[in-house]
């Protein structure tokens, strides 16, 4: 993703979980943080104008639009060993986290660097005592959030596979590559009216 080009994520079926990732196009030293963002945009609630933070405390990405309101980033994506831990599999998926280590690799990224995962339409609420609760997304066919680029990325996102998150069915995600906005036909519209 390019400065200024948006990344819109859709729901098509409803209820269905997206992790998303983001690094610095060319130094995966610097990735998007949950808690610098957390930190910055004092919520763990994030939704349209809110900016989201690398660990290097610069914006890497905005979100433009959302129709949902509703997302986690506190949650690590699901994975092999989580599989066997939470669910008891004896012969688990990768989940997202293998996804993402698998289609991060040839881009010089290790497992081990993988961070927390922006978990778009992820519905965790946390109670008063700080307990906190998977639970079926609110998201329904056709919702989407849609994030802009603040500057060159690389970014990886999945259809995640854990139960739980998705109520119960795996479902495809689907995502679209939007231009930048055209500021200078933007100001010229401005100059005009
Ligand atoms: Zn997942």
């Amino acid at each position: 993703l390019s400065a200024g080009q948006r990344l819109r994520v859709t729901d098509p079926e409803g209820e269905q979980v997206a992790d998303l990732v983001a690094f610095a196009r060319g130094d995966s030293g610097e990735w998007l943080s949950s808690g610098r963002t957390f930190d910055y945009q004092s919520s763990i609630r994030l939704t349209t104008g809110d900016r989201l933070w690398s660990n290097r405390s610069r914006v890497l990405l905005v979100i433009e639009d959302d129709t949902v309101g509703l997302h986690d980033f506190l949650l690590a994506p699901c994975s092999a060993e989580m599989f066997r831990l939470l669910y008891g599999h004896d012969r688990p998926a990768r989940g997202c986290f293998g996804n993402l280590a698998a289609a991060l690799a040839p881009h010089g990224i290790a497992p081990d660097a993988i961070p927390t995962a922006f978990n778009c339409f992820m519905n965790v609420p946390v109670g008063p005592d700080g307990k906190v609760e998977v639970l079926p997304p609110i998201s329904r066919a056709g919702d989407h959030i849609l994030f802009r680029a603040e500057t060159d990325l690389l970014i990886g996102l999945t259809a995640c596979s854990a139960p739980n998150s998705n109520n119960g069915r795996l479902k495809p995600v689907a995502w679209e590559v939007l231009p930048a906005r055209d500021t200078a036909a933007a100001g010229a519209e401005a100059a005009s009216a």
